[in-house]
């Protein structure tokens, strides 16, 4: 019976040879000695990911307690966020405000990371 254990492997794209193997996240051909991501292309982890920061350069998360370190004047005589208001189980987005949340006595809103820091 002929095995075909390595079938799954591309060839090497530099020598065409076969017997491409496995290493992590590496084919390695013995022929040639070329290397390359076994991750398709276009796929590799790129390190674009977005992170979110506070006032003081903390990473901030979904689901982090923050405190707002400026009074927040809101539009439409909506009243004032208080300096020192903890807005709990924030939820990180894209946009001009980049923290969505909910504050006691006011509701859903948008932050800005800079007037926030982590708890
Ligand atoms: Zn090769």
């Amino acid at each position: 019976m002929k095995k075909d254990y390595m079938s799954h492997l591309p060839a090497c794209p530099q020598c065409h040879s076969e017997f491409t193997y496995e290493d992590g996240n590496l084919y390695i051909c013995p022929e040639c000695a070329h290397e390359w991501s076994s991750q398709p292309v276009g796929e590799q982890a790129v390190d674009t990911a977005k992170v979110w920061r506070d006032a003081s350069g903390n990473i901030l998360q979904d689901g982090d307690t923050v405190t707002i370190i400026k009074d927040l004047k809101l539009k439409g005589g909506g009243g004032v966020v208080k300096i020192g208001t903890k807005v709990k189980n924030i939820r990180l987005v894209d946009g001009d405000h980049d923290i969505d949340c909910k504050i006691d006595g006011f509701g859903a809103m948008g932050l800005k990371t800079e007037f926030v820091k982590k708890v």
